[in-house]
């Protein structure tokens, strides 16, 4: 929730100093860190608004026109007034104030030399494609990933040996430069070594100082038996390689089936569509049906089947994740019409016909009439 109320935000009083106003800011900004909550959108929410509060309440000239205007008065002013013009959306002050942020950030953790700055690795995604058979079963599958790794030959510094790196001469190891503009004196991450401390005087061969390299990698995921299609399976730390010693990303998998010539998955159930003889459904009688995990079974079809009927074979589906439950498996009578009668099947059709008060034409006429319509 977006709270206008920039002094509840830090959770100070509105005649709060400026030192108060900057410990609730740390102490509250470094509590919803993205990079102590990575994914959780919520404290990224939050540390925007925290941002935003603190932006404003620690500048004189913006705390006192919010006090008199609120929020409001400060968007009115971005337009109106010169002197406001970078704030709203300003990309100077807010890569400014990332920049301190940082500052207090690294302070805040104790040390007073610039700690080197991790970054985790990207998320990778991947697609396996499986049978339906092998999602009944489970299965391992082997992918092939493209993905960043530490390099092995530094270990992930970058430098060729102990002796190929040192301390940054233009930061002399802080990581950290001081500058100031307007009201503010900033420090920010060294551009000569970004914020390293050290700079790399020989870089590892292997990896042209990068500290990671592309590789390619051959992972086996397992597949449990159930796994459905669009499933998107998690491999914890599977994906590139972090920076200076950052988490791993994580990799992710989504699964999806391979058509199959018998059955169309619905769900936990299957269905297999069951081509019956006009005279078998009539009549009544056994039909062979597939099952998915291998081999036939006969399922009993009473007399006066109809199209589009469909038996439910309990139990010979598919299995749930994780579950001992299956699914069933649906048989759909799709009637066949004969596509061409033998004299004798003929002959048996025109007395059916006949007993149901049907006169069939005589067969070389109806193709005589036919093509009398096409020709
Ligand atoms: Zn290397
Ligand atoms: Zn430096």
């Amino acid at each position: 929730m977006a709270s206008n109320d920039y002094y509840r935000t830090l959770g100070v009083a509105r005649n709060a100093g400026d030192d108060e106003i900057k410990t609730a800011y740390r102490k509250l900004a470094m509590k919803h860190h993205p990079d102590r909550n990575p994914g959780n959108t919520e404290a990224e929410a939050a540390f925007k608004e925290i941002n935003e509060a603190y932006e404003v309440l620690s500048t004189p000239e913006k705390r006192q026109v919010y006090d008199q205007y609120g929020a409001e008065g400060l968007k009115a002013g971005a337009g109106g007034r010169g002197g406001f013009g970078g704030f709203q959306g300003g990309a100077d002050l807010g890569d400014m104030f990332g920049d301190l942020f940082e500052n207090l950030f690294t302070q805040g953790q104790g040390g007073g030399r610039g700690k080197p700055r991790t970054r985790r690795g990207a998320d990778l995604k991947a697609e396996a494609g499986i049978t339906l058979e092998e999602a009944f079963t489970g299965v391992k599958v082997p992918l092939n990933i493209e993905r960043t790794e530490v390099c092995r030959d530094c270990d992930g510094t970058g430098a060729r040996g102990r002796t190929g790196i040192r301390k940054c001469p233009a930061c002399r190891g802080a990581g950290r430069v001081q500058y100031s503009q307007g009201f503010f004196s900033f420090s920010q991450a060294c551009p000569d070594c970004g914020g390293q401390g050290e700079v790399i005087t020989t870089p590892c061969k292997a990896c042209g100082g990068a500290g990671r390299q592309k590789k390619s990698a051959s992972v086996n995921i397992k597949l449990p038996a159930g796994v459905e299609e669009g499933a998107v399976l998690r491999v914890s730390g599977g994906g590139d390689a972090g920076l200076r010693g950052g988490d791993s990303g994580d990799l992710y998998i989504q699964v999806s089936l391979k058509h199959h010539p018998h059955f169309e998955r619905q769900g936990g159930d299957l269905v297999y569509e069951a081509q019956v003889a006009l005279w078998q459904a009539a009549l009544g009688g056994e039909v062979d049906v597939p099952i998915i995990e291998g081999g036939r079974i006969k399922i009993r079809m009473p007399q006066g089947t109809q199209h589009g009927k469909v038996f439910r074979v309990h139990g010979q589906g598919m299995p749930s994740t994780g579950g001992r439950e299956r699914g069933d498996l649906l048989v759909k009578v799709k009637l066949e019409v004969p596509h061409d009668l033998t004299p004798r099947q003929r002959e048996l059709f025109e007395e059916l016909a006949k007993l149901a008060g049907h006169e069939a034409p005589p067969e070389e006429k109806e193709k005589g009439f036919f093509k009398k319509i096409l020709g």
